[in-house]
């Protein structure tokens, strides 16, 4: 792609000067200019490339630059750029028929569009709130729903500490996640009954009448990529059809070809049995791979029944804004056409999950490999025997050291990692090549090399 080099030291400087960064102290920021980009690749601020396993903040699903995408947003540009919500427009109609003909079952059938997935989630619990008349919301630890108030409170991981002010409403149980049990499991099967048990003790010990929604992340992103056991989301619709609660099903970015399905949900079908389906779907991310900011809730029969006569209290100047709209149409469109998400199931079964295993066989620091699809997560332990984390729970400064330093390793070689913690993330687009894949495994395990050589 064509690379402004020339620019890019003013980029940084002005980055420096006037712009303030997500999550981060600003004194110490030194973040890398990106001068071009094109499918599974980045280019530095001196024109190198690199692969880009992390798709950013696993969002693009389709690879950078995808042609077809870039059409549609131009040729949408051309015609008509913003429409306020009130209004019908093509894109926003033609993009929730795409979604909702690839929701699972059959009765998730429209959508309200937002800019991005904590504003989803924000709405999804309205709708919840609204619809039962209970207050309450259960979330897992171990999870990210995003930044915004009601999203933050509900996110189960540290980033929730600092904002923990008024968090009315929200109760965390602890899901299923064999290789570290809260259940003293040591099987699937044990952890599933035993999570589930959990679940449905916390249920009835805050009273199922002030609960609105169970809200889960499908499979557990940033959080680690925890694939819930077989059974365990099939017992969650369960408790919630037993007590009377929505279940919420965050597919921010589990959904849109990450896990090599539409939805994740697909993965957990019950063999026999109808089919298992949330009450509403949260999405974001892969769903225009975020060339433009979009994302919405999907919302099945009776949840829109309550609002067929009653206003929905909620909206945004953007909701189901034309350009997003038209990118997640092109998106969604070329993820069909091109046989995208059956790419990145094939890459994860016959790729990333066998060079996986093998890398785990080579490096001690490895304790586990899980995920499937191109959504894969390493988790690095000090001891395979006590799993002791790499780095501690929440690490920062000196003691995420050696985390940074495999960063470091991976960029050196020209591989962009996502690391949370002390978990690697093996998250390329779900277009990414089978040689490119390979490629980004042995640099990987290159940089593994290195950094496990130092470790005391
Ligand atoms: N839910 C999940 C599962 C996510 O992974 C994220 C972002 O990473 C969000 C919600 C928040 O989405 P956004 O950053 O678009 O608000």
């Amino acid at each position: 792609p064509p690379l402004d080099l020339d620019g890019a030291q003013r980029t940084h400087d002005l980055d420096r000067a006037h712009v303030f960064h997500s999550w981060s102290a600003q004194g110490a920021l030194d973040p890398m200019v990106i001068t071009g980009a094109q499918g599974s690749w980045i280019w530095d601020g001196s024109g190198r490339p690199l692969l880009d396993f992390s798709s950013q903040l696993v969002n693009t699903n389709i690879g950078h630059q995808h042609p077809a995408v870039v059409r549609g947003i131009q040729e949408q540009a051309a015609k008509i750029c913003t429409v306020a919500p009130q209004h019908a427009n093509a894109a926003r109609s033609e993009a929730a028929r795409l979604i909702v003909e690839r929701a699972p079952g059959d009765d998730l059938n429209h959508v309200f569009f937002t800019n991005g997935g904590a504003e989803a989630i924000e709405n999804a619990v309205r709708m919840a709130r609204l619809h039962t008349g209970r207050r309450k919301v259960l979330t897992r630890y171990r999870s990210y729903h995003g930044h915004t108030q009601a999203a933050i409170h509900m996110t189960g991981d540290p980033r929730r500490w600092p904002n923990d002010t008024g968090a009315e409403g929200v109760v965390h149980f602890f899901g299923p996640y064999t290789y570290r049990s809260a259940f003293h499991a040591s099987t699937d099967d044990e952890e599933c009954a035993r999570a589930l048990e959990h679940l449905e003790a916390v249920v009835q010990m805050e009273g199922p009448a002030t609960i609105a929604a169970i809200v889960l992340e499908t499979i557990p992103g940033t959080a680690g990529i925890m694939v819930p056991p077989p059974g365990y989301l099939a017992g969650v619709r369960e408790i919630c059809d037993r007590y009377g609660i929505l279940w919420i099903a965050d597919e921010v970015m589990a959904g849109f070809g990450r896990s090599g399905a539409w939805f994740s949900v697909e993965h957990f079908q019950a063999t026999g049995g109808g089919t298992l389906a949330p009450d509403l779907i949260t999405f974001a991310k892969g769903v225009n791979s975020g060339y433009v900011p979009l994302g919405g809730v999907l919302i099945n029969g009776p949840v829109y029944e309550t609002f067929r006569e009653r206003p929905y209290p909620g909206g945004l100047t953007y909701s189901g804004h034309p350009l997003a709209c038209a990118a997640a149409v092109a998106t969604i469109t070329a993820m069909t056409d091109e046989g995208i998400i059956e790419n990145a199931a094939r890459i994860g079964a016959e790729v990333i999950g066998p060079r996986l295993a093998e890398l785990q066989g080579k490096h001690e620091v490895i304790g586990e490999v899980r995920g499937l699809g191109v959504f894969w997560a390493l988790e690095l332990v000090k001891d395979r025997a006590t799993r002791e984390p790499l780095v501690p729970y929440n690490a920062s400064g000196a003691a995420a050291a050696p985390m940074n330093a495999l960063v470091g390793a991976c960029k050196k070689r020209g591989l962009l990692p996502f690391v949370n913690m002390n978990r690697l993330h093996v998250v390329p687009p779900c277009t990414v090549t089978e040689g490119e894949a390979r490629l980004g495994l042995d640099l990987l395990d290159d940089a593994l090399t290195e950094v496990v050589s130092t470790l005391s």
